[in-house]
């Protein structure tokens, strides 16, 4: 029987784990809440893979515990394959998966959720509400169909977006280094950014974290934005300048930001710091503004996302198990 050691699962991971064994019942699955260590490896100790996702390096030591335990299989839940030690598992002989699609629709609903609730003031006028202030004054919202929204990346989760916005009746414009033929069929594409900001009442982003990408949002292009600009990231925070955006904020020309992700997140973002308070001065100066929406990289988080990291995971760790290349086996870097 295969046997599978599943690391690091979660309580929110534990009804996806429970169909997929009820459909696999070939396939022996033991969970653990414990990351992936040199010492926990152990407990993988001739199984047949193991799925995993955790911040915490998988490295070298980690790695090595493994393949003594006859363990040369790994599935990541998520995507990111940054804290792999690649020399240690090309040495060891590993084969490795992660999850690059598991379900766009997630991270483009929370942007357009974010816009809209940004768009409608919901910040200010629950706050108000739960004073026990029913007027409608002053929080007066804007309607989606009367706003140009750019899109800008229009990969698996900017697509969705696009089709968020055209149901509510907004004008897209979008851009792309490389168009998509749907896209560029209708008609949306701008030829640059700087057009792009000349435009848009609202930008949002859908592009990758790359070195190249660093920071593109920075006073230079907030200043080429119109007055009152509606910012949202649920990308990567190190594409915009965080400093930037708060000058931004602080002037009026950006009208209202929504924010998922952060360039300090690590460390800071799921972890409980209601009792000493929140570490990070920018963070809890964003939070506290009424026009931010500050949400610590939830985007991703349904049930159905959830769901399709762990049945995709463990499916490529099947395939490797029976000699085969899982479409999602990770290409080790050179
Ligand atoms: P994708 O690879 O499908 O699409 C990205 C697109 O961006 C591509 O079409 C690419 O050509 C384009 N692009 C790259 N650099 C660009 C630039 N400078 N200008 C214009 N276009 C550019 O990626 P995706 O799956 O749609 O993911 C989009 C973003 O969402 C990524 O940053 C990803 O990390 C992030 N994400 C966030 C969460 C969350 O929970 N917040 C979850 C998953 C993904």
């Amino acid at each position: 029987m295969t046997k599978i050691v599943a690391y690091a699962i979660r309580d929110d991971e534990q009804p996806a784990l429970k169909d997929w064994r009820e459909a696999h019942p070939e396939v022996e699955v033991v969970d653990t809440k414990d990351l992936l260590t040199p010492e926990t490896a152990a407990l993988a100790k001739g199984a047949d893979a193991v799925v995993v996702y955790q911040q915490l390096d998988y490295t070298r030591e980690t790695l090595e515990a493994l393949h003594d335990g006859g363990v040369s299989v790994m599935s990541l839940r998520n995507v990111g394959t940054d804290n792999i030690d690649f020399d240690a598992a090309k040495e060891f002989g590993f084969q490795i998966s992660n999850v690059p699609v598991y379900s766009p629709n997630a991270i483009a609903e929370h942007s357009m959720i974010q816009l809209s609730r940004l768009l409608r003031r919901t910040k200010e006028l629950d706050a108000k509400i739960a004073k026990g202030d029913l007027r409608w004054a002053p929080t007066i919202g804007r309607e989606m169909r009367m706003q140009t929204v750019g899109v800008i990346g229009t990969g698996n989760i900017g697509r969705v977006a696009i089709k968020i916005l055209q149901g509510f009746g907004a004008k897209v414009v979008a851009y792309d280094m490389y168009k998509n033929e749907e896209i560029e069929k209708q008609g949306l594409y701008v030829d640059s950014l700087d057009e792009l900001y000349a435009q848009a009442d609202a930008v949002s982003l859908y592009v990758p974290g790359v070195p190249a990408n660093h920071h593109m949002i920075d006073d230079a292009a907030i200043a080429k934005m119109k007055d009152g600009v509606v910012l949202v990231n649920v990308s990567r925070g190190n594409l915009m300048d965080i400093d930037a955006v708060v000058r931004g904020l602080n002037s009026g020309k950006i009208s209202a930001f929504g924010m998922d992700v952060y360039e300090k997140e690590v460390g800071l973002f799921n972890a409980d710091w209601s009792e000493s308070g929140i570490p990070d001065k920018t963070i809890a100066d964003l939070i506290e503004r009424e026009n931010v929406l500050v949400t610590p990289h939830t985007a991703f988080y349904t049930t159905k996302a959830v769901q399709e990291m762990v049945h995709q995971s463990l499916d490529a760790a099947v395939a490797f198990t029976n000699g085969e290349v899982p479409s999602i086996a990770v290409k080790f870097p050179d």
